[in-house]
């Protein structure tokens, strides 16, 4: 810990997942306990990820098999979150031209966007990770976007962990598509502000009141404080203690792991 203050205030948690219930496949240490803490203490939560691949049934069955049961509604990964914040833009029924794997277009087909294979007649282009994405692909997107189409990127991350190394995220899909065309993207996940609003109204907590806790400096911490949100870092992911210090983004809480977070928690009541 490294401030006084008591974690009592906090009525509402954003979880970040990987560097923080797991790494990669593998469970980290306190992870089984965090869910059944937060629901003894009838503290609500949820679960929020940048990543565009994982689908709240994906999230769900991942955690079962840690012994861990949640409710699909607890989970708000940016696939959902772009298509949430879509669907406030523009109608049902109109053209949308998507780079992603399937649980960015099962989301947006099933909120009713007609989801086309070209650019011609797209009112938006929108783009999450893609571990098949080719020049067809990003050549159709340019096309719809050169033509006025909205752009919008489901997270900005710009690597995508794997256990050889870090790949291409989607923020280097998103940096070719803004080479070749000019264009700025809409970002709905973390640090901006779109997935952390809809987190919040489903949570039904103030952001004082709500702890955003994560792995990464630059997404979940700095936009945590954007959002107005208390920040709790764990160091069990992406950064290291040695990081805070060479930064400006200050967490409310560093904890070294779930088990000492948890401790605190207990200690709070
Ligand atoms: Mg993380």
């Amino acid at each position: 810990m490294s401030k006084k203050s008591s974690l009592s205030e906090i009525r509402g948690l954003i979880i970040d997942m990987d560097g923080v219930l797991w790494r990669g496949n593998e469970a980290l240490p306190g992870a089984v306990d965090l869910i059944p803490a937060l629901r003894q203490k009838s503290i609500p939560f949820m679960l929020v990820t940048n990543n565009a691949s994982a689908s709240p049934t994906n999230v769900q069955n991942k955690l079962h098999t840690i012994w861990v049961d949640i409710e699909e509604e607890e989970v708000l990964g940016s696939a959902e979150g772009t298509t949430v914040w879509l669907g406030e833009q523009i109608e049902p029924g109109t053209a949308v031209f998507a780079i992603g794997e399937s649980a960015l277009h099962t989301a947006l087909a099933r909120a009713g966007f007609d989801m086309r294979a070209r650019a011609e007649g797209v009112r938006a282009v929108v783009v999450g990770i893609d571990r098949q994405v080719n020049w067809r692909k990003l050549t159709e997107a340019s096309l719809a976007i050169r033509d006025g189409a909205l752009f919008v990127g489901t997270n900005p991350d710009p690597s995508f962990p794997t256990e050889r190394g870090l790949a291409p995220g989607n923020g280097a899909i998103l940096a070719a598509l803004q080479a070749t065309t000019g264009v700025e993207p809409v970002i709905i996940g973390k640090p901006e502000s779109h997935l952390f609003e809809q987190a919040l109204a489903r949570l039904g907590t103030p952001p004082k009141a709500t702890l955003m806790l994560g792995d990464r400096l630059e997404t979940d911490i700095l936009g945590g404080h954007r959002a107005g949100l208390l920040t709790g870092l764990l160091l069990t992911g992406v950064t290291r203690r040695e990081d805070v210090a060479n930064t400006p983004i200050k967490p409310t809480w560093i904890f070294d792991d779930l088990p000492s977070f948890l401790e605190e928690l207990r200690k709070s009541a």
